[in-house]
């Protein structure tokens, strides 16, 4: 009694380059023992731990697919020909090593094949590569993110190195977008890194961003805080806010109109020397991390299209009370961007806003 196995691209490595195998078998599960036995490490590529099919790949028997017959249980009987179908999402099969290189996360039922198309689909701009940029690319990188944007102008100083985990101590002098780039290359081949080591301003900003799917908001000041809320607001982009000072962190991810952005929670900025900087009142690296790595997380979630987002939430970390609090935030009526009656309709002047010269 012999089976036609048809053998997709990405497990041909295992039967020796073979498009077809033979294999003797009476149903699919003992077909799947068998061609291990003949091929071995296919069962695993196949199965899961617990040995359930995984649910990226598809068996059909002739044009049947086994889900509609008895799954596992589908009896074969001799010239049956078993097509073996992985996942496909927008025409490309992902290749046996992205297959194994995200397999942890492949595996997970909310990702599957077809998230992990999307991840490598997907554009995202992080904006500054210091305490919040870098564990943030990191995770993206590591995840699959197709095409990561870097902006930033500062070059990689001594004192960046305690939370700026992207650049080392050889990087000290060398441009941070390029220190980055070369890490997040090291990380993950399959990510195409794009470096903006610009200064990001009311004239380049929305030339920037329009390529991108979503916006990380990673700076140190609030008048690119402004800027970039403003500019996503107007191009209608998804934007991650973070921000961090000594032991607290703050997010929240804006979907502009669905919720409320940045303006919407803080109306103005505090006047200048109000509220010190990271460079006159310290921060401790983790609670970089800690919120650099939420905001990966949703943007993650955003791409898959899983679980909630920040959308009208506030989440406050304190380290040291190693506390979250996640609070409602509303969408402002009379918010002057994104309100009933906008009066901010193009970029402004985002330092004299902020009364920073
Ligand atoms: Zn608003």
């Amino acid at each position: 009694m012999s089976i036609k196995v048809r053998i997709p691209t990405p497990l041909q490595k295992l039967t020796n380059n073979q498009v077809e195998v033979e294999c003797e078998a009476k149903n699919i599960k003992e077909l799947i023992e068998n061609l291990d036995k003949k091929y071995p490490g296919i069962k695993e590529r196949l199965c899961d731990e617990k040995g359930n099919l995984r649910r990226f790949i598809n068996f059909f028997v002739n044009d049947k697919d086994i889900r509609f017959l008895d799954g596992e249980q589908t009896e074969l009987k001799d010239g049956d020909v078993v097509s073996i179908i992985p996942a496909i999402a927008g025409g490309t099969e992902l290749t046996e090593q992205q297959i194994e290189r995200y397999s942890r996360q492949i595996i997970l039922p909310e990702i599957g094949g077809s998230g992990q198309k999307k991840l490598l689909n997907a554009k995202v701009l992080i904006i500054g590569c210091g305490g919040l940029g870098s564990p943030c690319a990191y995770y993206l990188a590591s995840a699959g993110v197709g095409k990561i944007g870097l902006v930033d102008s500062d070059k990689v100083e001594l004192n960046n190195l305690q939370r700026q985990i992207l650049h080392f101590t050889k990087d000290v002098g060398r441009q941070k977008t390029e220190s980055a780039k070369e890490k997040l290359n090291s990380i993950n081949p399959d990510v195409e890194v794009v470096t903006y080591p610009v200064r990001i301003t009311s004239q380049n900003i929305m030339d920037i961003i329009k390529d991108y799917d979503i916006i990380v908001d990673g700076s140190d000041n609030f008048p690119t805080r402004y800027l970039v809320n403003d500019a996503c607001v107007l191009s209608n982009k998804p934007l991650v806010h973070a921000g961090i000072l000594r032991f607290e962190g703050q997010a929240t991810t804006i979907v502009p109109y669905k919720g409320p952005c940045y303006r919407c929670i803080f109306q103005e900025p505090p006047p200048p020397g109000m509220v010190p900087s990271c460079q006159e009142a310290g921060i401790l690296g983790v609670v970089a991390g800690i919120l650099g790595v939420i905001q990966a997380t949703e943007v993650i979630k955003y791409i898959l299209g899983k679980g909630e987002l920040l959308v009208s939430k506030l989440l406050v970390f304190n380290a040291l009370e190693m506390s979250f609090r996640k609070l409602s935030i509303q969408k402002n009526n009379d918010c002057p961007i994104c309100g009933d009656k906008p009066t901010i309709k193009e970029l402004i002047d985002y330092e004299q806003f902020c009364q920073v010269r």
